[in-house]
């Protein structure tokens, strides 16, 4: 016999249904008891689900109201002290109060889960942070799932991984600090979790697979050793990276057994049975929890028996991580083109695929055959599929070279040849590109979808919105324009829309935090450009001023990491033909003649590698595709780019690699702070930092734009520095968008004004 698990099933509903229920209370629309039912009804759904399919155990532990790292701070009464709460008391209402803030107070910090679109609600680590136990929510769910019938597999967040994703504050000197106080609140849990009659406890410690230096990994063992004394059966859970580094120290630990990654990492196989303690589970993770592609069954099969041979029952099969970042369910998917949807495997059919590899382990591949051979026609057809290899592409990128010289001038001349065809007055004002979404632009946008709205009122419509936002911004006296993208629901999803090589689904819904999700596009074949995107509505909006109007696009970095993508080729690949794709589009509009064109990358510091040994080469592709869409143009064209989110300083070689003329960031919220590394770099061409926080709903006051430019000045030399807002402004309504930028304009002009008394004032002396 074997055994079949997953790490977790995502929480939120085939239909969205958690998302609906929370966002109701919030309201005040329906009771908790009626929220409090509906989290029910998704639990027995979901453990029925993993029980159908054929499951040993269920998964206990992988709900959360709003965050799975925020339920286990509830669970042991360690929510941050400065809201208050009585720990053991703690309702539903302070909960949400923690993780979504209320009049008295800030909402925890969020941040990405490892490196996945996830967000979790940071810890906060204080010295007077206290572990004294907290709801009993998790016992609660064990004694539904038991009501049931059905066998648990509780799951928790490991002690030193919940650590080491705090952020440690007042009066704390290291996190570690804290593991003294923890280490007796996970054991009074895991104690109530044995006498529940738990088996199995899979307890995630998922930073054994980052590079961690000798104060954490020395905690690992006598923290174990204390948790393991009375307990379940501890399965320790890693993934998103390999472990093999480790495969000493995971061994000499008191556990019953091990989880390994072998989607992302299945080199570290191998290297981790050599030396497996006897009797000790190998939970194999060979069916991909994160993305969405059907799984290849005789591979895995084999990966698996090579383990098998040694381990015998003690090899569990597994999903490589919680099913949480793959959407529910494909059945639902009615528009999907029959073969492209055979390619495909959400969480649920992840089910399926996990208990068909255990029965053909387990001496029953008869009974799943026409499951392995579904799964082997899906990838011979991935394998040859006209709609995935383009032979037009990879010419192409088979004759790159010829497209990689980069900007014909270095920076310094192409900024002279731009200066001469702009004209452009000191400290430029412009914006992030789009302009506040109001209802009626959605209300436009879904008719035109649904066939509601002729192509031609369509047209009239934005074309309307394109005049009114350019009219506002003459008025306003901004240097360089935008257009509004009122076109535009989503960024990528505008683009790979019109790109081949993307597909779509209907309710491939994600959790990306609390109540929100994102349905990502999926990049299944090559990606080509079958016709100019954005020329029509760029030449459109340029014809209307005198001014230049910037040309808007999201760049290919962002395009890949927003979006499921490919396994069959390296992100690299995908990268470069989504830039070369773009190349085309740059060229279309200058040819066009817009003169200014932005290529949007917020999601370029997200790519970054979890581990720091890997950065160095997802760097140098990730500049080479913002290089390949963008350096076609000549010298007076001028390229922008813009990123959201601080803490760019470790990366600004590769920033400044990219090469584009002028580049806008996020920088109010860090109050300039981040500008530091620019002026210490000395980056060499032309930025815009953010004046303005367009997150916040309030109108910038001049003085603190004056006060912010300060800062800047000191860093960035006057010539070379453009004011603007940090981000888009589609989420502002239009009173707070026009006060806002009536400020920053103002800002300019009074800087203009007295940088030019200095001027004067040095003439004359
Ligand atoms: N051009 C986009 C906008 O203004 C950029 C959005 C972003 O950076 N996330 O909306
Ligand atoms: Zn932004």
């Amino acid at each position: 016999m074997t055994t079949a698990h997953i790490l977790g099933f995502p929480r939120i509903g085939a239909q969205r249904e958690l998302k609906f229920s929370l966002e109701a209370y919030w309201r005040g629309e329906i009771t908790e008891a009626t929220l409090l039912d509906s989290g029910r009804d998704l639990r027995s759904r979901h453990w029925a689900l993993q029980r159908q399919a054929g499951l040993d155990m269920v998964s206990v532990g992988d709900f959360a109201w709003y965050d799975q790292v925020l339920n286990t701070l509830a669970l042991l009464g360690a929510l941050p002290t400065r809201f208050g709460f009585d720990a053991q008391a703690l309702s539903l209402a302070d909960y949400f109060v923690a993780a979504r803030g209320n009049q008295q107070h800030v909402a925890m910090e969020m941040t990405k889960w490892f490196d996945t679109n996830y967000h979790y609600l940071v810890p906060e680590w204080t010295a007077d942070t206290r572990f004294d136990g907290g709801v009993n929510w998790l016992f609660d769910e064990l004694a539904e799932s038991k009501a049931e019938g059905q066998v648990a597999k509780v799951s928790l967040i490991g002690p030193l991984s919940l650590l080491y994703l705090g952020k440690v504050k007042g009066g704390l000197a290291h996190a570690l600090d804290l593991l003294p106080a923890l280490i007796p609140a996970y054991q009074t849990i895991l104690a109530r979790l044995q006498q529940a009659g738990v088996a199995w406890l899979q307890i995630d410690e998922p930073i054994l697979a980052l590079e961690l230096d000798a104060r954490w990994l020395d905690a690992y063992a006598p923290a174990y050793t204390a948790l393991a004394a009375q307990a379940p059966k501890l399965m320790l859970t890693t993934y998103f990276e390999t472990v093999q580094e480790r495969a000493g120290l995971l061994h000499s630990l008191p556990l019953a057994g091990v989880h390994l990654d072998l989607v992302r990492a299945p080199q570290q196989l191998p290297l981790l049975l050599a030396g497996w303690p006897q009797g000790r589970v190998l939970s194999a993770g060979v069916i991909d929890g994160r993305n969405i592609w059907r799984g290849d069954l005789a591979a895995a099969l084999q990966q698996l028996q090579a383990a098998r041979q040694q381990l015998g029952p003690d090899l569990w099969v597994a999903s490589s991580c919680s099913l949480l970042h793959v959407p529910v369910d494909l059945q639902s998917e009615s528009a999907l083109d029959a073969e492209i949807k055979s390619w495909l495997a959400f969480a649920t059919q992840k089910l399926a695929e996990v208990a068909a590899l255990k029965r053909s382990l387990q001496g029953e591949a008869a009974a799943v055959a026409p499951q392995f051979e579904a799964a082997r026609q899906a990838l011979h057809s991935r394998r040859n599929s006209r709609r995935i290899h383009n032979p037009l592409v990879q010419q192409r990128l088979a004759r790159i070279a010829a497209e990689e010289s980069g900007r014909r001038s270095a920076f310094p001349a192409r900024s002279k040849a731009q200066q001469e065809r702009f004209q452009l007055p000191l400290f430029p004002t412009t914006t992030i590109g789009s302009f506040p979404q109001t209802a009626e632009l959605r209300q436009a946008r879904a008719s035109y979808k649904r066939g509601r709205l002729s192509h031609l009122d369509y047209l009239e419509t934005m074309r309307a919105e394109i005049r009114a936002v350019l009219q506002q911004q003459e008025r306003l006296g901004l240097d360089v324009l935008v257009h509004g993208e009122p076109e535009r629901n989503d960024m990528v999803e505008y683009f790979g829309e019109q790109l081949w090589g993307y597909g779509f689904t209907l309710n491939g819904w994600v959790q990306s935090y609390g109540s929100r999700c994102v349905k990502p596009p999926f990049i299944y074949g090559d990606v080509y450009r079958p016709e100019a995107m954005t020329v029509a509505w760029s030449a459109y909006a340029q014809s209307l001023s005198e001014k230049p109007v910037k040309g808007m696009l999201t760049g290919p970095v962002t395009m890949l990491q927003w979006s499921f993508v490919r396994d069959d080729q390296p992100r690299a690949t995908t990268a470069l033909q989504i830039a070369l794709a773009l190349r085309d589009e740059v060229a279309d509009l200058e040819q066009a003649g817009i003169g200014m064109i932005q290529i949007d990358e917020p999601a370029f510091r997200e790519g970054l590698p979890l581990r720091a040994g890997d950065r160095s080469h997802y760097l140098a592709w990730a500049v080479r595709a913002f290089k390949l869409c963008s350096s076609g143009v000549s010298d007076a064209t001028q390229i922008h780019t813009h990123m959201c989110y601080s803490e760019f300083n470790d990366i600004l070689p590769s920033i400044a690699a990219m090469d584009a003329d002028v580049i806008t960031i996020e920088t109010s919220r860090s109050d300039m702070e981040l500008l530091d590394g620019f002026g210490e770099f000395a980056y060499p061409n032309d930025i815009g930092p953010g004046v303005y926080d367009i997150h916040s709903p309030r109108v910038p006051r001049v003085a603190e734009m004056q006060r912010l430019l300060q800062k800047a000045r000191s860093v960035i030399p006057d010539a070379r520095l453009w004011l603007n807002p940090d981000c888009g402004l589609k989420t502002r309504d239009w009173p707070v968008t026009i006060a806002a930028l009536e400020n920053l304009v103002q800002t300019a002009r009074l800087l203009r004004a007295s940088v030019q008394e200095t001027e004067e004032h040095v003439d004359c002396c």
